[in-house]
């Protein structure tokens, strides 16, 4: 993920200026397989933009296991990671308009200025002064207290008696799985989707794609409750690829068409490729995965079949959208989460979330209490 610039560091080791007695505690990146649950000094406001959240809850995203194991190498040790939660206002800045001491807010994975070229654009996440910066270039939510630079455009207000479960998944999965997927895919009434990878972004595509009423979704992973997962979730077919021979299950199941959108939601060359053999003339391949090796892109076949591959970060400006389907249930956010923890337990939730397959967890809850 590509980040221009660096809001500084505000961290001090300093009293925070609400009274706080001054320190938290955070799970903290020390470099490739070492994090600690550790006390660090509470975050205290830089800039008048920024807002200090008291976090409630918060979760553990497939992205905070590729930092634990060192594939994105612009985390520098000492980092709390995280990106995704809810939590309360705090304190804002002199320049925070939109938020207040008290506030139940949702926190956006993706901090955005809201007045730069690309946030003109509604390309937040390439915002010159935010992007995905959170638990990344900046400490994270996995911590009892986070600071947000740019409050007013990175933070959503949490209308009151929400389910604040269901809403964390709106700080990421949901939005990547919609942007990314469902409205680069070109998903449309009465068509086929196939989705690669039926993880918690790939069934976030999966929820989110039936907002346009597909004809058929079918869903391929090689892990049978996964699959079983997505077909209580609304998949039409479920394919286990590491049994079946996918394009030829996907070929009977569109008579010999293939699927009009494609949804990569795996991150690695074979699932890509995958994608490519099963895309229909005319349709659609809409990658979500994180790639860290180049794939082969087979031009001699695709040359003349009218595709397009379309490629994202998730902008997250569909939240506010997203937010209101939760709110009036349109959309069941909470069917995502398998497992809670306290968030002084982060440690046991990152070993349930790194054996995934094995402990059957989907999205775990950490909360703040
Ligand atoms: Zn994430
Ligand atoms: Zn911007």
């Amino acid at each position: 993920m590509s980040v221009i610039t660096k809001p500084g560091k505000s961290e001090k080791p300093m009293l925070s200026s609400v009274g706080n007695p001054g320190t938290m505690n955070a799970l903290v990146y020390y470099g490739p397989g070492k994090k600690f649950w550790k006390e660090k000094p509470i975050p205290v406001i830089g800039e008048p933009t920024d807002a200090l959240v008291k976090i409630l809850k918060t979760t553990i995203c497939g992205t905070d296991l590729h930092i634990m194991k060192g594939d994105v190498p612009d985390v520098e040790p000492g980092t709390t990671i995280g990106h995704e939660g809810v939590g309360i206002i705090e304190e804002v800045g002199i320049g925070v308009s939109n938020f207040k001491k008290g506030d139940h807010v949702l926190i956006s994975c993706i901090t955005s200025c809201g007045k730069c070229d690309y946030c003109k654009k509604g390309m937040y996440s390439h915002c010159e002064n935010g992007g995905w910066i959170l638990g990344h270039l900046i400490d994270g939510t996995q911590a009892e207290y986070v600071r947000i630079p740019h409050a007013d455009n990175s933070l959503y207000h949490i209308p009151d008696g929400s389910d604040e479960e269901a809403l964390v998944m709106l700080s990421d999965i949901l939005p990547t799985g919609f942007e990314c997927g469902v409205l680069n895919g070109r998903v449309q009434p009465g068509s086929t989707v196939a989705i690669v990878g039926s993880g918690p972004i790939g069934l976030a595509a999966l929820l989110t794609a039936q907002f346009y009423s597909p004809a058929q979704i079918i869903m391929i992973d090689p892990d049978d409750n996964r699959l079983a997962v997505a077909k209580t979730f609304g998949a039409t077919e479920i394919i286990n690829n590491s049994i079946e021979n996918t394009v030829e299950r996907v070929n009977v199941l569109t008579g010999n068409k293939g699927a009009d959108a494609v949804i990569e939601a795996v991150g690695i060359p074979a699932t890509f490729e995958l994608c490519q053999s099963l895309v229909a003339p005319g349709g659609t391949i809409a990658n979500i995965g994180v790639h860290g090796k180049s794939a082969e892109l087979h031009l001699e076949r695709l040359w003349a079949h009218n595709i397009t591959i379309t490629t994202r970060l998730v902008d997250t400006v569909t939240t506010p959208m997203l937010l209101k389907t939760v709110q009036s249930k349109k959309l069941d956010a909470s069917q995502l989460i398998t497992h809670r923890f306290k968030l002084s337990d982060i440690i046991s939730a990152y070993d349930t979330f790194q054996n995934a397959a094995k402990e059957k967890a989907l999205k775990v809850i950490l909360t703040n209490e």
